[in-house]
C-alpha cells in the first residue's frame, strides 16, 4: 500500500459532475486542489458503456434539458455532439390492464381520466409556484404538505382509478420512488427544482430534450483532463478529522490535508464517512431521511428502430408490469434500433435481485407487448442496477421522507467549520439533473473561494 499524505487549499470528496466542477473553479481561480474519488473512474451517476456494435451508450444520466444552461456550456466548450430525442409518432400509456395510444402518453388516457389527471397536474403546477425554491419549509401550508405523502394526496385528488395510476407511474419514472415514500411538499419542491410540469401531459418534455453523442462521461472526463493528476481515483474517503484548524480526509492509502473541504456524494453516502468530531445532530438526522432512489436502467438493441416503421415513438410509460418507462435511443444514424428503459421503485428493488436472465426475460416479454414480437428478440440486451452499484448505492437520486423538509432540511447543504457540502442533492435549481450537481460544485467553489486568502 502507497501512503500518500498532500496539504493543499481545499480537497474535495467525489469526481462526479459536481466534484469535478468545485475542484476545477478553484484550480482556475488559482487554488491548489485534491480530488479522492472512490471508483477508479470519474463521472459518477455518469456511466458510459460500449456496446458489442460499437455504439456508446448511457447506463448513467442521458439527457440534457432544454434549459441545462451550465451542461449546454459544457458542451460547447469541449465541442460535443447533441442528439434530439426522437418522439415522432404514437407512445404508448400502459395502465389498469389496457394500453392506450396517442402522441403522448397521458392525452392517450379515456376522456374521463384525462381530464382528471390534467386537472391533477394543473393543480400541483399552483400549489408548486408557492413553494419558494430557496426555502419550500416557508411555503404555506408546508407543515401540512410535509406531512402529506403525496400518495395520499394523489387518492384524495384524483376520481378515477386510471388517471391516478397513469400519475404514479410518472412519479415512479421521474423520481424512482413510491408516491408514499415522500410527501407533497417534497414532491412540489422536487417539482419547482425541475423546472414544473410544463409539457408533461403534451409529451413535450423539455428536460429530456437531448442526448450526447458518445455519452455524458466525456464531460466529466474532460473537465478532469484539465485537472491533470489531481484527481486520486480507486481512494474511498473513509474519516474527514476537522478537530484541528485544518480538515484531514483520510482514505485506505493514505491522507489529503486542506484548509477545507467539499463533500459531493450523495446525503447517504456523506452519512457512511466518519466524522472527527461528529457532526451536527439535524445533518445526521437529515442524512438518514434522504436515501437514494430506486432504479434499474435497461438497453435492448436490434438491427433497426423497427417501431418508427410501425407509426410508434417508442415512448411508453407504464403502470402495468415492471417497466415502467421505455424510450427510443437510437444512433442519429440509425445503424441499429435502439430501446432504453426504466424499472423503478419498488419493482426496482425486487427485480435488483433477480438474475439477469430473469430480467432480460420478463423485461424482453414486455416490450414484445408494446412493439410486437421483434422486441423480444434484441441483438443485445444489457442492464445496470443502480440500486446495487457501490458508491452510488441507488439512483437516480436521493430523495427526502416525509417531515424531513420541514425540520431543517438546509442542514444539507449548509457548511459545517470547513467541510462544505456540494452534489446534485444541494442543488436549489435543477436538483437530481446533471445540472444542478454543476450548480451544486460552483456553488461550494464560490463559498470555500471567499473563504480562502
Ligand atoms: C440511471 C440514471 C439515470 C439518470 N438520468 C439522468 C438524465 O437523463 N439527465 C440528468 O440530468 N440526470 C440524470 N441522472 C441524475 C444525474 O446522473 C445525477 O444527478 C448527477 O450525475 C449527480 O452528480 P454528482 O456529482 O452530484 O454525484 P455523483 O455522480 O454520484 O458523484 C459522486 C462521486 O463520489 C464518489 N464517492 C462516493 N462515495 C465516496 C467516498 N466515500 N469517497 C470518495 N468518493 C466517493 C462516487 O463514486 C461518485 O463518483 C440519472 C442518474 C441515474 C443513476
Amino acid at each position: 500500500m502507497t501512503t500518500t499524505h498532500t496539504t493543499i487549499d481545499t480537497v474535495v470528496v467525489g469526481a462526479g459532475l459536481a466534484g469535478l466542477t468545485a475542484a476545477r473553479a478553484l484550480e482556475t481561480a488559482g487554488y491548489d486542489v485534491t480530488v479522492l474519488e472512490a471508483r477508479d473512474r470519474v463521472g459518477g451517476r455518469t456511466a458510459e458503456h460500449t456496446l458489442s456494435n460499437g455504439e456508446r451508450i448511457d447506463l448513467g444520466a442521458q439527457w440534457v434539458g432544454a434549459e441545462h444552461d451550465r451542461v449546454l456550456e459544457l458542451v460547447e466548450e469541449f465541442d460535443l455532439e447533441l442528439v434530439s430525442q426522437y418522439d415522432s409518432g404514437t407512445a404508448q400509456l400502459a395502465v389498469s390492464g389496457t394500453v392506450f395510444e396517442d402522441e403522448s402518453p397521458f392525452r392517450a388516457l379515456p376522456d374521463e381520466a384525462e381530464t382528471d389527471l390534467v386537472a391533477a397536474v394543473d393543480r400541483i403546477e399552483t400549489l408548486r409556484r408557492r413553494v419558494p425554491l430557496e426555502s419550500p419549509a416557508d411555503a404555506p401550508n408546508a407543515d401540512v404538505w410535509d406531512a402529506t405523502t403525496l400518495e395520499s394526496w394523489l387518492r384524495e385528488t384524483l376520481d378515477t382509478d386510471t388517471a391516478r395510476r397513469a400519475f404514479e407511474a410518472f412519479v415512479r419514472a421521474e423520481f424512482t420512488v413510491e408516491p408514499a415514500e415522500i410527501s407533497l411538499l417534497y414532491f412540489l419542491a422536487a417539482v419547482n427544482a425541475g423546472g414544473g410540469l410544463e409539457g408533461l401531459v403534451d409529451g413535450d418534455r423539455e428536460t429530456e430534450a437531448s442526448r450526447l453523442r458518445g455519452g455524458t462521461q466525456q464531460l466529466s472526463r474532460r473537465l478532469a483532463d484539465d485537472l491533470d493528476g489531481r484527481v486520486r481515483l480507486a481512494e474511498p474517503v473513509t474519516a474527514i478529522d476537522w478537530s484541528g484548524d485544518d480538515v484531514t480526509v483520510s482514505t485506505e492509502d493514505g491522507t489529503a490535508t486542506g484548509s477545507y473541504a467539499i463533500v459531493t456524494v450523495s446525503p447517504t453516502l456523506a452519512g457512511r464517512i466518519d466524522y472527527e468530531p461528529a457532526l451536527p445532530a439535524r445533518r445526521e438526522w437529515l442524512t438518514q431521511r434522504t436515501p437514494m432512489g430506486s432504479v434499474l436502467k435497461w438497453f435492448a438493441v436490434y438491427d433497426e428502430p423497427f417501431w418508427r416503421a410501425d407509426g410508434y415513438s417508442g415512448s411508453v410509460l407504464a403502470d402495468d408490469g415492471v417497466i415502467e418507462e421505455v424510450a427510443d435511443a437510437t444512433p442519429p444514424d440509425e445503424s441499429c434500433g435502439i430501446l432504453v428503459g426504466f424499472v423503478a421503485g419498488a419493482p426496482a428493488l425486487e427485480w435488483s435481485d433477480r438474475s439477469l436472465d430473469d430480467r432480460r426475460q420478463r423485461i424482453l416479454e414486455e416490450l414484445s407487448q408494446y412493439f410486437g414480437p421483434r422486441a423480444g428478440d434484441p441483438l443485445e440486451y444489457v442492464d445496470k442496477r443502480w440500486t446495487k452499484t457501490p458508491w452510488s448505492a441507488g439512483g437516480y437520486n436521493a430523495a427526502m421522507a416525509p417531515g424531513a423538509l420541514t425540520n431543517g432540511s438546509q442542514a444539507l447543504s449548509d457548511p459545517v467549520g470547513p467541510i462544505h457540502w456540494a452534489g446534485s442533492e444541494t442543488a436549489l435549481e435543477w436538483r437530481g439533473y446533471m445540472e444542478g450537481a454543476i450548480r451544486s460544485g460552483e456553488r461550494a467553489a464560490s463559498a470555500v473561494r471567499d473563504r480562502l486568502p
